[in-house]
């Protein structure tokens, strides 16, 4: 279902009369495919963010962001403030978490997390003392900090991306080589159905997350700042352009036409700027970083009070009483966070974690509440009812058509079935956001998204177990050459040692080696 032709500028962009407001200079630009499901948004949209509270037990994962997972540093028994590292970032790609509120350690154990396997993971037990008791809060000044310092406090912060793929936002904020990256945008798409998280944000905290931006600026040394957000939000649009007027540098708010997934990091490139991530690279290698609007607050938070990345504001809806948007203490259980939702208007199929396009089925709703939970979404048969049975592709491409990173699905789709993961490879598996536009327009009603990840998870399997089989072949090599090494050298030592100062011994030694010589030499004569 090809919306709009690709390549094509669709409008001039919008803006507010806000003082200190840019006007948006450029055209917008549309990207290839896209679909347009139902909103569903209205239903937790129409009321304030719920307060935070207190559940009855912490429960943080240390494998919260991409890459390693922290370190626990604490122990069974310890007692813990608020916003007291419990594990430390470990590894280059690796941010810390913290004690969400104050209380005792009573395990680190494993424990269900919210993840697509159902597999439990290393968890810290917290049993809050209702106190709230925080650990010392220190703002920085970032002009005056190395930029270095900065990075290193956001790690130590435990600051991901809170737009779903929680990527470590140092390592983001590092231009390396470049020095700089032109362009800031902030991603304020949530061109998810359902999801509210961030339009919430926007309405209540829009000044927080240009203050974020600042910060953010300042390490990209950025001269440019762009907000893309969709236009179904509007009092989001009005609340970010009027808090430009509280910045001291310019800032584009700009209004995209809805469309799922304009919200997906490359498909906004491209409408903002109309410049393409090439395949397998990064948003820098066109001049763009790009961030989420709730990722910009946390940065503003922990900068400029001193505060770690402890909770998030959660959308909870679907089939529940109440839908609303509440700000939720890492590590809080789903279910008590659903208890708080006003009961079940229908009997219960299920929940999932994030939207219905992109989101996964929670095995189970003792799960905690995790940095990249941006939704929970109660399901009823009525809301969601069963997907018919999926039959075979007949070949229509509208797939294809939907596609928004300009795959072939249906080809993908084959080759991941099939286990051709080289052919998959070679048709940029690796390019497939999962975004599951395919499997939405999909007459046939095969669920295309699961085969990519099926597919994306063998092939990171056979290349986790190559990389072993590498290392372990590198390690015997290198002990062989070692020991050859050492073997040569002490031969060569003891041929120095002979050498230099024979002894009575070898001196004995090699007469009997002549003598030997000799009887040998006369058995060998031929007797006549
Ligand atoms: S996978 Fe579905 S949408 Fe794609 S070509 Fe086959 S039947 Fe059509
Ligand atoms: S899930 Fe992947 S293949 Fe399917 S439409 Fe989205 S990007 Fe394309």
């Amino acid at each position: 279902m090809n919306e709009t032709s690709d390549k094509q500028k669709i409008s001039t962009g919008q803006y507010s009369n806000a003082p200190n407001q840019s006007v948006f200079q450029g055209v917008l630009y549309t990207f290839h495919g896209g679909v347009h499901p139902e909103e569903h948004k209205k239903a937790s949209s129409g009321r304030p963010i719920m307060p935070v509270f207190i559940p009855t037990e912490i429960i943080v994962s240390v494998q919260q962001h991409i890459g390693e997972a922290g370190r626990p540093c604490v122990a069974v028994g310890d007692h813990v403030d608020t916003g007291q590292i419990i594990a430390q970032a470990d590894g280059y790609m690796s941010v810390a978490a913290h004690a969400p509120t104050s209380g005792t350690v009573t395990a680190i154990a494993p424990h269900p997390v919210p993840h697509p396997s159902g597999l439990p993971g290393l968890c810290i037990h917290i049993q809050p003392d209702g106190k709230n008791t925080w650990m010392a809060r220190t703002p920085t000044d970032y002009h005056n900090t190395h930029p270095s310092t900065l990075r290193n406090l956001l790690r130590d912060m435990g600051v991901a991306g809170l737009g779903g793929a929680v990527f470590p936002t140092f390592i983001k904020l590092n231009p390396g080589k470049i020095k700089k990256v032109p362009t800031l945008l902030l991603n304020g798409g949530e061109c998810e159905p359902w999801i509210t998280c961030d339009d919430a944000i926007m309405r209540e905290h829009a000044e927080g997350i240009l203050q974020g931006a600042a910060v953010m600026r300042h390490l990209l040394q950025s001269n440019r700042v762009l907000v893309g957000i969709e236009d179904n939000k509007p009092e989001a649009i009005a609340a970010m352009s009027a808090a430009t007027s509280q910045v001291d540098f310019p800032v584009e708010i700009v209004s995209i036409p809805t469309l799922y997934p304009s919200g997906g990091a490359k498909q906004m490139i491209k409408i903002i700027t109309g410049k393409e991530v090439p395949s397998g690279g990064r948003s820098t290698d066109v001049g763009v970083a790009i961030f989420n609007v709730g990722t910009s607050l946390a940065v503003h938070r922990a900068i400029n009070h001193g505060e770690p990345l402890i909770s998030r504001v959660v959308t909870v809806t679907g089939n529940v009483g109440l839908p609303h948007n509440r700000e939720v203490l890492i590590g809080t259980p789903i279910n008590e966070l659903l208890a708080l939702a006003g009961g079940h208007p229908e009997p219960v199929t299920g929940s999932l974690m994030g939207g219905p396009m992109m989101g996964f089925e929670l095995a189970d709703t003792a799960a905690p509440v995790v940095k990249a939970t941006n939704c929970i979404l109660v399901k009823s048969g009525r809301l969601f009812p069963a997907p018919p049975p999926a039959m075979e592709c007949i070949r229509c491409t509208r797939c294809a058509d939907a596609c928004p990173a300009d795959l072939q699905p249906q080809e993908l789709y084959w080759f991941s079935k099939s286990k051709h993961f080289d052919k998959a490879q070679q048709y940029s598996l690796f390019d497939c956001i999962e975004c599951g536009c395919c499997s939405y327009v999909c007459p046939s009603h095969i669920p295309l998204v699961n085969y990519y990840r099926y597919a994306k998870s063998e092939i990171s399997t056979l290349k986790s177990a190559e990389r072993a089989a590498n290392l372990a072949r590198e390690r015997f090599e290198s002990r062989t050459a070692r020991l050859e090494r050492d073997q040569r050298e002490r031969a060569e030592r003891l041929a120095q040692k002979s050498a230099i100062k024979p002894t009575p011994d070898t001196d004995a030694a090699a007469t009997i080696q002549a003598a030997l010589a000799r009887t040998q030499a006369q058995a060998d004569e031929p007797k006549v």
